[in-house]
């Protein structure tokens, strides 16, 4: 029996005219063998190849050949979005398939955009043929209609901040920050939804506490998830933010609804909502974002959440 590697060279010719990349690597996870494609959908030189050398996307891609189940893992930093996954071959060399999720992406998003446009129009027809005539009516679709406007805003937001972080054009400039003065700016700014919710937001970081961090990406990160406790938690809870359990790392800790355990993987892909109809005004995209940047960081994100205990999202972040 051939091994992988051998057929892999004698098909080279062959797999070198597939739309789909193809990385060989042996047991202990080195480049043996590629296709073009790979080369060119990952934007590597041949002879970083060569030289092992995967770049930036290093720990992204010894993620998905480190994890023992076959995993979707989305591939950022590159000029258009790729999905790697892991396909061990028989005799424990392990190929690394990399396809292009652009397709799919486009789909997802044309979906979540129809929605509130779709919405808008049943709103807007009602009122034409007749619902203005009532003004109690009459108010009620207008404020629908603003609000799926606002949700319509800030999905197109969101979209726009995505497409520049996995498109690589979001410069990134770590430097040493307060995480501080980073809550405390973040708290500024969702004070009114706190208010709102009746939800009391305590910054527990030390004046002296630091984290190594771009300063408009880490913003988004720390806005993201305490707006998510607020939007999960009950009236009367608090949401605390504090460091986390080694240097560099920051939690941010609610008493809400939680996410069980079987939805803890899946929230931090784009467009996944719990539940749909809970979730009103949200667009799916937030941790997404969220994961994004932390990986642009080369950092990672933890989950402790119990359904209906709340949940920590703690984010480690390498010191330097
Ligand atoms: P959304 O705009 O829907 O909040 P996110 O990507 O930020 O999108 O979150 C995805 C899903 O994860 C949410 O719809 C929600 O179901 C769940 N989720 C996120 N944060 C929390 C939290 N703090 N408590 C409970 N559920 C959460």
């Amino acid at each position: 029996m051939p091994e992988t590697r051998e057929t892999f060279e004698l098909l080279k010719n062959y797999v070198d005219q597939l739309p789909i990349g193809l990385v060989l690597f042996d047991s202990k996870k080195s480049i043996i063998s590629w296709n073009k494609y790979a080369i060119n959908i990952l934007e590597i030189k041949e002879e970083d190849f060569k030289k092992n050398d995967l770049g930036l996307l290093k720990s992204q891609i010894s993620e998905v050949l480190s994890s023992d189940k076959s995993f979707d893992k989305e591939l950022i930093g590159l000029s258009k979005p790729l999905k790697a996954r892991k396909v061990l071959a028989e005799d424990k060399n392990i190929i690394l398939i990399i396809s292009e999720a652009h397709q799919e992406a486009i789909g997802e998003m044309s979906h979540e955009l129809r929605r509130p446009i779709t919405n808008i129009k049943t709103l807007t027809e009602s009122l034409l043929l007749g619902a203005k005539n009532d003004p109690e009516t009459a108010r009620k679709f207008l404020e629908q209609v603003n609000n799926e406007v606002d949700r319509l805003t800030r999905l197109i937001n969101e979209l726009i901040n995505l497409s520049k972080i996995r498109s690589g054009k979001l410069s990134q400039e770590k430097k040493k920050i307060s995480l501080k003065l980073k809550v405390d700016e973040a708290i500024k700014l969702l004070q009114g939804i706190a208010d709102k919710n009746k939800i009391k937001i305590v910054n527990e970081v030390p004046e002296q506490y630091q984290i190594f961090a771009d300063s408009e990406q880490i913003d988004h990160v720390i806005q993201n998830l305490i707006e998510n406790a607020l939007k999960y938690s009950p009236e009367g809870s608090i949401v605390n933010i504090k460091p986390g359990p080694v240097p560099g790392s920051f939690q941010v800790d609610d008493t809400g609804i939680g996410i069980s355990d079987s939805e803890v993987p899946k929230i931090f892909d784009r467009f996944y909502r719990v539940d749909r109809t809970r979730a009103k005004g949200s667009s799916g995209l937030g941790l997404s974002i969220v994961k994004n940047v932390v990986d642009l960081h080369g950092g990672r994100i933890e989950v402790k959440s119990k359904q209906g205990n709340g949940s920590s999202f703690i984010i480690y972040l390498p010191i330097d």
